[in-house]
Formats: C-alpha cells, structure tokens, sequence
C-alpha cells in the first residue's frame, strides 16, 4: 500500500516534533528560536546565583554508592554548602583524610606529632607502646575526663600501628582465622585507619565490649567529643568491615556533628562524600 504524499508529510512532522521533545531542541530550535526567559526588569537587582559550590554537590553525590546517596540527606543546599565549606575550612590537622579498602595511605607514611600514652589520671592504658597524633591525644584526654564525669573510665587497647606493624596483624589473623574472615575485621597494610594515629580501640576489643558501661557511653557520647565510630553495626557492605564496636577515630568536633546531621551519623559515606568533593 502507498501512502499519500499529505499522510507522509505529517508523519514526518510527528517524529521531528518527538525528536525535539527528547533531545531539547538542538538543530531545530535554531529553526524556532524560543521565546526570551523571564527575567529580572532593568529595575531589579539580578537574582542571588546558587550557592558557592553547588554546582559540585550533585556530581559528589552521585560518586557514592547508592547506599551513601541514601544516607545523605541535603534538604539546604545552602546550610550545607556553609557547613562543609567550615569543616574543610578547620581540618587544618587533616583528619579526614579517607582510609578503607579501596583507598591507602601512600607508602611509608608515618604521622609526625605521634605522641606516647603514658600512665595519666583521664584514660587508662593497656599496655606501654600506646601512641597517638597530638591531637587525637589530646582530644581522647578531654573525652575521657567527661567520661569520669559520668562514672564511666576509658581504656586505650590498641592506638597507632606502623605499616609494619600492621603486616604482623595482619598476617597473624590470616594464619588465625584464614584470609576471608581476617578480611572482615583486619585491614590489608597501608589501608588500616590505624596507621593515621588518630585511631583507638577500646577496652576488651570484643562484642562484648557493647555492652559495658564504656561501650555504651561511646556509643552515645563519643560524637559531642569529635569521636567516630569507624565501623557500625549493620553497614559492612557500606565499610568493608564488620561491627566494632570499640573502634572510633577522632575526626574533630565539628566533623562528627556534620556527619550525624547530614550523613547519617555513617563516617564512610562523610568521608567519601569529602573525598569525592576534594577530586571535583
Ligand atoms: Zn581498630
């Protein structure tokens, strides 16, 4: 059957209309230029542009796995946009650098102000080879002492570990438990958060430490003092590690409340969040 030249013409005239829906104009809105945008009137101020930095919050975004977009919640651009400018702003210790699985330190590195725990009347020591960054040092004295405050005493178990030192760790667990269950719950050299010496385990390094009076008032409490947990219950998908529940990182004060506000209260997906914004 043939059709006639009238049907052809509209037909033709349908799929360039389709075409143009889809694509946004291009060649042809050249052909049908559109009407000028409203704008502002010579008499008016031009309209305040979007916030500084806008522009990169969406590419960041969609950087994190879905789990991390999910977590992020970012109902003021402009709240956010200021709070985020303020944490980068104050991280002049650089305590937000991202550690995990897929992102190590460079090799050799060594943090410069490590400092010895020592026997002291805030926190308690397990053991005498205990080290720390200065201010992770000094951050988990203060929390310590409001922790006293609350009859609750903090014991550092395990602080700063050397690439090297991790490697035994490491290749002890793997010997103990085999590769994928070391895995779980023992980083590779070079990707510990322990190596950034702003890390500490506490007490008896078990589950069971959940459920101790230090064990729960870090879970509650460790935040207001700038500290993280690192690994949460329920988001090994998301960290790479299973619950530890006496594993936190210092990150500074005004990290962790931008963490718990917009981030879920998830360490992972902040800091991925940070690192994705630092490579825009
Ligand atoms: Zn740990």
């Amino acid at each position: 059957m043939t059709m006639r030249p009238v049907v052809c013409f509209v037909m033709i005239i349908l799929v360039l209309s389709s075409c143009r829906a889809k694509h946004g104009g291009g060649a042809l809105a050249e052909e049908a230029p559109l009407p000028p945008a409203a704008g502002p009137s010579r008499n008016q101020p031009p309209p305040a542009g979007p916030p500084a930095g806008e522009e990169k919050q969406q590419p960041a975004l969609a950087r994190l796995p879905p789990r991390g977009r999910n977590g992020t919640v970012i109902g003021n651009p402009a709240e956010f946009l200021a709070e985020l400018d303020s944490v980068l702003a104050s991280d002049t210790e650089g305590l937000l650098v991202l550690v995990d699985k897929h992102h190590s330190l460079p090799e050799g590195y060594a943090p410069a102000d490590l400092v010895p725990l020592v026997k002291n009347n805030a926190y308690g020591i397990s053991r005498n080879d205990l080290s720390l960054r200065a201010p992770a040092e000094a951050a988990l004295r203060e929390m310590a002492l409001a922790a006293q405050k609350d009859g609750v005493s903090l014991t550092a178990s395990s602080t700063y570990r050397s690439y090297e030192y991790q490697v035994e760790v490491y290749g002890r667990n793997v010997r103990q438990s085999g590769k994928e269950v070391a895995d779980r719950e023992s980083a590779q050299p070079g990707k510990s958060q322990h190596q950034l010496g702003t890390v500490v385990d506490f007490g008896s390094i078990t589950d069971e430490f959940a459920h101790t009076k230090a064990g729960r008032w870090l879970l509650a409490h460790a935040g207001e003092y700038g500290w993280s947990l690192s690994f949460p219950e329920g988001y090994e998908d998301v960290t790479g590690y299973r619950w530890e529940c006496w594993h936190y990182r210092f990150i500074g004060k005004g990290a962790a409340a931008f963490q718990k506000k917009w981030f879920s209260d998830i360490q992972q997906f902040m800091l991925e969040f940070l690192s994705a914004w630092k490579s825009l």
